[in-house]
């Protein structure tokens, strides 16, 4: 626990799952709060997040949950978001930071603008870490740590209420960027989202293979599969909200994906070596700029334990 005085004297977490109990968690290990409650909807998870001791109260229901507060995140599926901020707004006092965690920027401004009152300050949020885990027992203290929290404030944003979130999310040992939420949704469409229906959809077509066993496909992932298998075993509701919400930037992502990957399949099929091996140059350079960034570790494997 840190000494400095908290930056928050309040902290209202509306859903206690993963990343809403780390937020809890690193809130309290940083002290960057000196009262966190959280809200969540579902009965077991909350339970759970008071059997694991993640805050200083808990309840059943949003509203009651953000009364006093100064800070509120919402830390739901982005489709949630909506019904969370019309359940809250009459107990939002003037002053409260309304913040959120979705992976999606651009909708859930548009959706929360006409739903937070005046003199509460809407700073929709994205912390770039997580896991393919859900629920309060998922959550972590130092998932933030060294990783990047994307703030994408309404352009009449208020100064003070803006560095207080980012001196929140800079006591959880998150780097704090600020950037339009639009952009934040080109950007995360490519590095992120993409990525997640790649995944998704090489495991839907394995399975669906009828030429190659179900257990051939388990049995010999290692080959490149089984790290896929971790990226398409995250949450599908929280994904499901991913795509319907951020549906143009993916779609753009996705055009330019499609092209290169024809580029590819016609290099293959004129076995152009030179233009292969250039790429695979290239994407290796790729990979050692994040490792050098402090983004990825770069034991062998992810540092998965091997037989010697
Ligand atoms: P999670 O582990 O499933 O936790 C969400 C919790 O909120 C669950 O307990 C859920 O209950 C509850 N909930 C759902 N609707 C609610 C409502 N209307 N009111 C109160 N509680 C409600 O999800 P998560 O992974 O923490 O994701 C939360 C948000 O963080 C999402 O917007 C996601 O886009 C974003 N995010 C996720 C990651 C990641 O890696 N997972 C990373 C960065 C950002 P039920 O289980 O009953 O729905």
């Amino acid at each position: 626990m840190s000494d400095a005085a908290p930056i928050i004297r309040k902290l209202a977490i509306i859903g206690g799952g993963l990343i809403g109990s780390s937020v809890a968690l690193a809130a309290r290990d940083n002290g960057a709060a000196a009262e966190i409650i959280i809200a969540d909807s579902n009965a077991a998870n909350l339970a759970k997040a008071r059997e694991l001791g993640l805050a200083d109260g808990y309840h059943g229901t949003a509203l009651s949950a953000v009364e006093g507060a100064d800070l509120v995140i919402l830390a739901v599926p982005v489709g949630a978001m909506p019904g969370v901020a019309a359940d809250i707004a009459s107990g939002l006092k003037a002053g409260t930071i309304v913040s959120d965690v979705g992976s999606v920027k651009s909708s859930v401004l548009k959706s929360l603008s006409p739903l937070v009152p005046a003199g509460v300050h809407l700073i929709p949020g994205h912390p770039v870490a997580g896991t393919e885990q859900s629920g309060p027992e998922a959550g972590f203290a130092s998932l933030f740590d060294g990783r990047w929290c994307i703030l994408t404030p309404p352009e009449n944003v208020d100064a003070v209420a803006l560095e207080a979130l980012s001196a929140f999310w800079t006591k959880l040992g998150s780097k704090v960027d600020i950037m339009t939420a639009d952009h934040h949704d080109l950007v995360l469409a490519i590095t992120s989202h993409v990525p997640h229906l790649i995944a998704y959809n090489i495991v839907g077509t394995a399975n669906d293979l009828e030429t190659v066993t179900r257990s051939e496909v388990i049995k010999y992932s290692a080959g490149g599969f089984r790290d896929f298998t971790r990226i398409a075993a995250s949450d599908p509701t929280m994904w499901r909200d991913v795509f319907l919400n951020n549906k143009d930037a993916v779609l753009e992502m996705l055009g330019r994906f499609s092209e290169d990957l024809t580029a590819l399949q016609r290099a293959i099929r004129w076995g152009d070596g030179d233009a292969l091996f250039d790429l695979f140059t290239h994407t290796r350079d790729i990979r050692k700029r994040i490792i050098d960034a402090g983004q990825d570790d770069d034991a062998p494997d992810f540092g998965r334990p091997h037989d010697s």
